[in-house]
């Protein structure tokens, strides 16, 4: 690609496919979601302002139906400018402050509405989204959502519920862009093996573990960005709750593994790292990006030794370790939805293996 061009593609789907799927999720009716029983109050089931700690929300006006923060630990502004789109729902990434080459490639929008909230072309200052979103309406457009930080919560509101595969965006990483700056050296090492063509960069929303909305994001191989964003989104309608998804160089600690260490102590959710295996010299599927653990605290990883001890690293996952009682909020199961739906997407899950056991670990071969 020239340097200096910018390209909008467009992730092939569908209309049809979002167009129903969103309609029977927004319904409830293709709700198989182990933690809600019904999805049709999704709409109204705003969040009690008075229900939420106040340090959670960071808002100076709480009188605002709209409110979002930014996590601090997130200390790096990581994207791309990301400003309205000249085609409609889509849109387009800005590459003057970031790369001089960089594309984007969002969710085709089942709408073509042009977002209200903005005029086109406005930068968001994504350095300040408190401002941002008590700038607007009472919803955030996925434009300025998508320019926030991971780790930025947002009022359940805020987001608007037809349009929630818009704010799931897929993008490429190229030599130079924000992304690139934060990962290189760190979980990306110029290597034979991957590619920085290989992966894909991708914004989406989750709710954590205080039930609010959260901005994540991941890393992973290009050939499972597709699976990620549906997964997530399906996982997003089940309302599953997961602590944090940073990428694992906000826990630089020098170190692949000693990084996933770092990363999986405050129980963020990661997938992308270049290292080897845990325990191993080979490359994990990390390495690849076709390999993901979710609340890893919660889902820890073990080997069992010959005299039947456990080896274990994180002494916070001691209660997780053997006792996986489905009805410890956030323990993985085969009764679970990431169990359910990573697994509908012909991922495999390490909880199913012998020995290490790996609860956290979803991955699939590309
Ligand atoms: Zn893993």
């Amino acid at each position: 690609m020239a340097k200096g061009e910018k390209v909008l593609s467009v992730l092939r789907k569908t209309d049809i496919k979002y167009i129903v799927l969103t309609f029977f999720l927004s319904c409830g009716l293709l709700s198989g979601c182990g933690a809600v029983s019904g999805l049709p109050s999704v709409v109204e089931n705003t969040v009690d302002l008075e229900s939420v700690p106040a340090e959670s929300l960071n808002i100076s006006d709480m009188s605002e139906s709209t409110a979002v923060e930014t996590d601090s630990s997130d200390a790096e502004p990581a994207e791309p400018t990301v400003t309205a789109g000249e085609s409609g729902g889509t849109e387009s990434v800005d590459s003057e402050t970031t790369a001089e080459n960089e594309s984007v490639t969002t969710m085709e929008s089942s709408q073509e509405t042009v977002e209200p909230e903005r005029e086109p072309d406005a930068e968001f200052p994504e350095s300040n989204p408190s401002d941002e979103a008590n700038a607007g309406g009472s919803i955030l457009a996925p434009s300025t959502v998508l320019s926030l930080t991971a780790g930025s919560i947002l009022m359940e509101d805020s987001v608007d519920w037809n349009r929630i595969n818009e704010y799931f965006a897929v993008y490429e990483i190229y030599e130079g862009d924000a992304v690139y700056n934060r990962i290189i050296g760190k979980s990306y090492q110029v290597n034979d093996n991957i590619g920085l063509s290989d992966l894909r960069y991708l914004k989406l929303l989750h709710f954590n573990f205080d039930g609010n909305i959260q901005v994540g994001e991941l890393i992973c191989n290009a050939a499972l960005a597709q699976d990620m964003i549906d997964i997530f989104t399906e996982l997003f309608y089940c309302r599953y709750q997961i602590c944090s998804m940073h990428l694992i160089d906000n826990y630089w600690t020098g170190d692949g593994v000693e990084s996933d260490e770092a990363s999986i102590e405050v129980d963020n959710t990661s997938c992308f790292c270049y290292r080897r295996a845990t325990d191993a010299e080979n490359l994990s599927n990390h390495a690849y990006g076709r390999a993901i653990d979710i609340n890893p605290l919660e889902n820890p990883f073990y080997i069992i030794r010959p005299d039947g001890s456990l080896e274990y690293y994180h002494t916070n996952a001691e209660p997780y370790l053997l006792n996986r009682d489905p009805s410890i909020p956030h323990v993985i199961t085969e009764a679970d939805d990431a169990y359910r739906i990573f697994t509908a997407h012909g991922f495999s899950w390490g909880g199913n293996w012998s020995n290490p056991k790996d609860y956290q670990h979803f991955e699939k071969l590309t």
